[in-house]
């Protein structure tokens, strides 16, 4: 058990890593299509991440990905899913709709924004972008959700970061042409 464990952990923040979060999704997904209940997929993403390491070292990086794990894990209901999906970015599955989302997302944008990394006397600000996409607006394809929780995600770092961006359908089109 332990074995399986750790191959299913993200071994710095502890969360569970992307295999299992994309695993469990899934089949959470596949329960709520059948049950026409909806859910909402979100990438987070650290905004200037690049620069907390350029300016305080890596380990100060890996302390601040440390924080918001344990933030994210605070925050996020038993019955969602939270996951380290790689580098500085997480992914969240949540239970509910696009609006129960949006208010959820923007507590917890505000509560980042809030927060601040204790490093050797420094008080370090931290900021996140998220990308969402309901399955109300983008079905219960995995694979897609993740296109066009991605899309929203580059469209909120476009506008300026530390915000919370939605694709409610029309930016696949909007982004292709
Ligand atoms: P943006 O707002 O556009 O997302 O800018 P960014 O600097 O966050 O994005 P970029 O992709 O340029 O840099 C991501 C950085 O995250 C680069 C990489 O070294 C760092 N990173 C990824 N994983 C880890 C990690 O496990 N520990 C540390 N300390 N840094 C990491
Ligand atoms: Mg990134
Ligand atoms: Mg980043």
């Amino acid at each position: 058990p332990r074995l399986r464990d750790e191959a299913q952990t993200d071994g710095l923040t502890r969360l569970m890593n992307r295999t299992l979060f994309m695993e469990l999704a899934k089949a959470l997904l596949a329960d709520a299509e059948q049950q026409s209940t909806d859910m909402v997929f979100v990438i987070l993403d650290l905004d200037h991440f690049k620069r907390i390491n350029d300016t305080y070292g890596h380990v100060c990086g890996d302390s601040a990905l440390v924080q918001v794990a344990e933030l994210l894990a605070t925050v996020t209901p038993p019955e969602d899913l939270v996951c380290r999906f790689g580098g500085e970015e997480f992914a969240l599955l949540l239970n509910g709709s696009r609006a129960t989302g949006a208010k959820h997302l923007e507590r917890l944008r505000l509560q980042l924004e809030m927060s601040r990394l204790n490093h050797q006397g420094h008080r370090i600000p931290l900021r996140a972008s998220f990308g969402a996409a309901a399955s109300s607006a983008c079905g219960y394809n995995l694979d897609y959700l993740y296109t066009c929780a991605d899309q929203a995600l580059y469209a909120a770092k476009q506008l300026g970061r530390n915000r919370v961006g939605w694709n409610d359908g029309e930016l696949q089109n909007r982004l292709a042409r």
